[in-house]
């Protein structure tokens, strides 16, 4: 099966897909852990591309589209399909979830666009539960600057980005059942609980 977690900067995305390995793993499920952009060479390659702060042409909003789904068309075909083939569950941290957020709502792309592109490249594959993280915009940039991490996109958008991203997140989780929105706001602690509550349901059935 395919678990993705979703959500903005400064969320704990990394932190809580650590914990959801940890959880399937302790039932003996084999984890495969990834991410997006990214999960393999060539699309890790594909993500420092894009990431890049240093760089001084910006990408295109549909170059910036198209390598991201190069990205992730690559990741499917190398890790995520032959883990899902040998019966391991993969764990992802962001997936095309991320493209309606970030290109889709943070970019203002047309959703027909990136739908046409996540047809093509996934051929209906989808993940089976996702996870979005979900917090106020303000207080997840507040716990980017105080873990005085690289700060991606917040050295270059606007907070309006950010809310957008928010917006498109919840947008697309509502009524799709394939989501559990967590609320990713309480300490830590009470985060996981209601992560391993949704785990639990979904999961062991
Ligand atoms: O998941 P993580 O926060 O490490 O993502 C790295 C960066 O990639 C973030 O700054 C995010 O804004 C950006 N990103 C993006 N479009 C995507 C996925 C990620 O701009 N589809
Ligand atoms: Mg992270």
């Amino acid at each position: 099966r395919f678990i993705t977690l979703e959500g903005g900067e400064g969320v704990g995305k990394t932190t809580n897909v650590t914990f959801v390995c940890d959880w399937l793993a302790s039932k003996g499920i084999e984890v495969v852990r990834t991410r997006e952009p990214g999960g393999t060479p060539g699309a890790e390659a594909i993500r420092e591309l894009l990431l890049d702060p240093s760089r001084e042409e910006a990408w295109s909003d549909d170059a910036e589209l198209l390598l991201v789904f190069a990205a992730r068309a690559q990741h499917l075909a190398q890790r995520i399909r032959p883990a899902l083939a040998r019966g391991a569950w993969v764990v992802c941290d962001r997936f095309t979830d991320a493209t309606f957020a970030y290109q889709g709502g943070g970019r203002g792309l047309e959703l027909q666009r990136i739908r046409t592109l996540e047809a093509l490249v996934q051929d209906g594959l989808q993940p089976d539960l996702t996870l979005l993280l979900d917090m106020p915009v303000s207080v997840a940039a507040q716990r980017v600057v105080s873990r005085g991490a690289r700060l991606d996109r917040f050295e270059r958008e606007r907070e309006a980005f950010f809310e957008s991203v928010r917006s498109a997140y919840l947008e697309r989780a509502r009524d799709n059942e394939r989501f559990a929105i967590i609320d990713a706001s309480p300490a830590l602690g009470a985060v996981q609980d209601e992560i391993e509550r949704c785990l639990d349901q979904r999961v062991s059935a």
